[in-house]
């Protein structure tokens, strides 16, 4: 692990600045005691005023008993309680909606973004850059399937959109004041946070760091979240799947009118010319296969116009606590 160097100066070194952390909370009662010991120890090496908004998306566990406790003792806590399970993107957005802080810090509540790496963002943000993200440069504790299915994806993704997505990178940064106002203003159901944030521009920076193992408990990211999560992310950060439908159909569509072309020849100049099974049979299966990909790209995409004309909420907020507590330094 890179040696985490203490920055921050403890309490009062600069009391206009403020941090907000961010954490989306989906069944993690194992590693909850855990990650609030360790945000305190961050909280007093940040040299601001710091909150830690917890999100809970819809625990199912005790998860949101030990934090309603937590947060009712600790002034710089807040809860969000979400009406459901409303998945990791939507549950930071809420999350970033109700920070007020200068700098908001977004990690994982798994301890697998390791709070010390938050001093190596904030210095960077001190160098002027607006969005400072954590680049993964090793995975530990992460079966190779889903690395080797990560590294494809991001490589992929990088393909297929002109977004300036940065590789191996989740969700875990730091954004400034302007990049927050920016995404604040992005209403789309569609969520795919780190593309929204490569889109924005801004002045952006990576840190990089060795991304340890889950702490305790099980990853909440199952296979199937993570092709729905890869197929969204595609799908609102690009067009080429639309386009590759185009072209392919024209691809095709040209090789059969070569080949009827070569049939009609066939049946008027050659003999004994047995019509092929085998070849008909492929050739039918073969177009109804793209036929059908090509319409559930097609699909994807008017899926993904319907979830944005419903002009639904993006989240729904259960219960909130701890918010009515101003932030310690700024006065209300
Ligand atoms: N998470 C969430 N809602 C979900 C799934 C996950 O808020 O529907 C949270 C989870 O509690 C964790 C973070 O998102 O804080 C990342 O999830 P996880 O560590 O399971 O993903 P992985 O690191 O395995 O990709
Ligand atoms: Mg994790």
């Amino acid at each position: 692990m890179e040696a985490t160097v203490i920055q921050g100066t403890g309490t009062g070194a600069n009391v206009s600045l403020r941090y907000s952390l961010v954490l989306p909370i989906y069944n993690e009662e194992q590693v909850l005691p855990r990650l609030v010991e360790r945000i305190r120890l961050l909280i007093h090496q940040l040299d601001g005023e710091t909150e830690a908004i917890f999100v809970d998306d819809g625990s199912r566990d005790g998860s949101v008993r030990y934090l309603r406790c937590v947060v009712a003792a600790e002034p710089r806590f807040r809860l969000i309680e979400l009406s459901r399970n409303f998945g990791h993107q939507i549950a930071i957005t809420a999350g970033m909606d109700a920070a007020q802080g200068d700098a908001v810090i977004v990690m994982d509540a798994d301890l697998q973004d390791p709070p010390e790496v938050v001093l190596d963002l904030v210095a960077k943000w001190k160098e002027g850059f607006e969005i400072v993200y954590a680049r993964r440069v090793k995975r530990e504790g992460e079966s190779l399937f889903k690395r080797f299915t990560a590294s494809l994806f991001y490589r992929l993704l990088e393909k297929m959109t002109t977004v300036d997505i940065p590789r191996d990178v989740g969700d875990f940064r730091l954004v400034g004041a302007k990049a927050l106002r920016t995404f604040r203003q992005m209403p789309e159901q569609d969520r795919f946070v780190r593309g929204m944030f490569g889109w924005m521009g801004f002045k952006q920076a990576a840190v990089p760091f060795e991304r340890p193992a889950r702490a305790l408990g099980q990853t909440k990211y199952p296979f199937w979240k993570m092709v729905h999560l890869a197929a969204h992310a595609i799908v609102s950060f690009s067009e080429r799947p639309l386009r590759l439908a185009l072209w392919g159909g024209l691809a095709i569509s040209a090789l059969a009118v070569a080949f009827g072309a070569f049939a009609i020849y066939a049946w008027a100049f050659e003999t004994g010319v047995v019509a092929g099974w085998t070849s008909t049979v492929m050739i039918v299966s073969l177009l109804c296969g793209i036929n059908l990909f090509m319409t559930g790209v097609v699909g994807m995409y008017v899926g993904s116009i319907h979830a944005e004309v419903k002009r639904r909420p993006l989240y729904v907020i259960d219960r909130l606590t701890g918010f009515d507590r101003a932030m310690p330094a700024v006065p209300v």
